[in-house]
C-alpha cells in the first residue's frame, strides 16, 4: 500500500490543516492520470508525493520544474480542478508548435512520474463573493483557470448567475466542451457560448472574433458584471479594446495572460558593458554580460531566484531592487503598486550601471 491508497477519511481535517501548499516552495507531484481533451490537449492529473490536500484559490498557477535534455526548464500551468476537490489537482496544456514543455509533457508524462512542482501562485483569483454576476471570458487554453472558477461554483452548487464566452479558432480546439454542454443542461442560471473564429460546416454556434458590439449583444447586463478573462496576450488586447470600444464599465476586471509575445525588452548593449550587480544578501557582485538579464546575473553566481513565465508576465520572480537603474519591459507582471514599492522581475529586467537587489 502506498501513501495514497493509505489515505483515510477520517484523517481529513488534519490533513486539511496540515497542507500548507501556500508556502510556494518546490515539491513532489505524482502524475496519475493522464486524459486526451483535444488533438493537441492533454489534461495531467496529479496528487501530492506526500499524503497532503491541496490548497489553492481557482484561478492560481502553478510552476513546474523539469529538466530537458540536461537543461533546467520552468514553465507556468494554471490549475484547472477546483479547489473544492483536493485530493487531486489538474493541469490542461495545449501543445505550442515548436515548443519544449507542452511538448515534452505531452510525449513524456505518463502516470506514475514525479515532477517538482512550486505554487500556488497568482493573484488572478475568483474569491465567489455571493453579490457578484461573474462573466468569465476565454480564450483557448485560457478557459484552463476558468474551469476551476466554474467547477468550484458548480460543486457547491451555487445558484450564481454566470456566464461564459470561450473562444477558440475551431470547433475541434474546444476543450471540455461535453462538460460544458452537461453543466449548462443542469444550471440554469450559467450561460455558456462558445465562439469559433473559423468558419465550419461541422459548427452550427456562432463564428467570429469578439469585438466590443458582440460583448454587449451576448451579455446586454455586461456593467453589472465582474470579468474574469484569460487566454493569449493577443486575445486579452482584443477583449480590452472590446470593453473600451463598448463603453462600458464592469463591476470588476481580473485577468491572467497567457504570454505569446517573446519580444521582452531589448538588450541596451551599451550600458550592458559597464553594468553589475551586487546581490546585498548573499554577499555577491557580477559584472554583467552584454544584454544580461537579472536572472541570469543570478544564476551565473549561484543565486537561487523561483522562475516562471520568464516573459515578465506570472511575476513569480520578482525580486527588491535596493538601488540603481533597471531597463524593464514586463508584460504586466508587477502591480503599480510593486513597481513604486521598487520591485522588478528578474527575467525581464537588464542593469543600467550597478544595481543592488535584495538577493
Ligand atoms: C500564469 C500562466 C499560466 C499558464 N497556464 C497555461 C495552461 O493552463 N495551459 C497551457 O497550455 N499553457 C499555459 N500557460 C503557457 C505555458 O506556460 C507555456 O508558455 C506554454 O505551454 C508554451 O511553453 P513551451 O515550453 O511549450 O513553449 P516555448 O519553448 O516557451 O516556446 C513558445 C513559442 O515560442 C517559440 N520560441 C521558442 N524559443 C524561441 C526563441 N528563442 N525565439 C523566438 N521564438 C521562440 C516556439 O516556437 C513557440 O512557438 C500559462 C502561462 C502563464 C504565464
Amino acid at each position: 500500500m502506498n501513501a495514497h491508497t493509505s489515505f483515510r477519511a477520517t484523517d481529513f481535517s488534519a490533513t486539511m490543516r496540515q497542507r500548507q501548499w501556500a508556502d510556494a516552495s518546490p515539491q513532489a507531484m505524482l502524475c496519475r492520470r493522464v486524459i486526451d481533451e483535444t488533438h493537441d490537449v492533454k489534461t495531467f492529473v496529479f496528487s501530492a508525493a506526500s499524503d497532503r490536500m491541496f490548497c489553492f484559490n481557482a484561478g492560481q498557477y502553478v510552476v513546474l520544474h523539469l529538466m530537458i535534455g540536461g537543461a533546467a526548464v520552468t514553465r507556468c500551468y494554471s490549475v484547472s480542478s477546483p479547489p473544492t476537490r483536493p485530493l487531486d489537482l489538474h493541469i490542461t496544456v495545449k501543445r505550442t508548435p515548436g515548443g519544449l514543455v507542452s511538448n515534452w509533457l505531452h510525449e513524456n508524462l505518463r502516470s506514475g512520474d514525479e515532477i517538482m512542482t512550486e505554487g500556488p501562485l497568482g493573484s488572478f483569483k475568483f474569491d465567489g463573493s455571493p453579490n457578484q454576476k461573474p462573466l468569465f471570458l476565454g480564450g483557448g487554453s485560457g478557459i484552463t483557470p476558468l474551469m476551476s472558477m466554474l467547477r468550484t461554483l458548480t460543486d457547491r452548487a451555487s445558484d450564481l448567475d454566470v456566464r461564459l464566452i470561450y473562444c477558440v479558432r475551431s470547433p475541434r480546439d474546444l476543450i471540455f466542451r461535453s462538460e460544458l454542454d452537461a453543466l449548462a443542461a443542469r444550471f440554469p442560471n450559467l450561460g455558456v457560448t462558445c465562439i469559433c473564429s473559423r468558419k465550419d460546416s461541422s459548427w452550427a454556434g456562432r463564428t467570429g472574433r469578439v469585438d466590443g458590439p458582440m460583448l454587449l449583444r451576448l451579455v446586454p447586463d455586461l456593467g453589472e458584471r465582474t470579468v474574469y478573462a484569460c487566454g493569449p496576450e493577443q486575445y486579452m488586447k482584443t477583449l480590452r479594446d472590446g470593453l473600451g470600444e463598448a463603453g462600458v464599465h464592469t463591476r470588476g476586471y481580473h485577468e491572467e495572460s497567457f504570454g505569446g509575445d517573446r519580444g521582452g525588452v531589448a538588450p541596451d548593449l551599451e550600458s550592458a558593458v559597464l553594468s553589475s550587480v551586487h546581490f546585498a544578501r548573499s554577499g555577491l557582485e557580477h559584472c554583467c554580460a552584454p544584454g544580461e538579464t537579472l536572472l541570469e546575473a543570478a544564476r551565473n553566481c549561484g543565486v537561487y531566484v523561483p522562475t516562471g513565465c520568464q516573459q515578465g508576465i506570472c511575476g513569480t520572480c520578482r525580486v527588491a531592487k535596493l538601488s540603481g537603474e533597471v531597463a524593464a519591459d514586463d508584460l504586466g507582471g508587477l502591480t503599480p503598486e510593486e513597481k513604486s514599492a521598487g520591485f522588478v522581475l528578474a527575467c525581464c529586467s537588464r542593469a543600467r550601471g550597478a544595481v543592488l537587489l535584495d538577493l
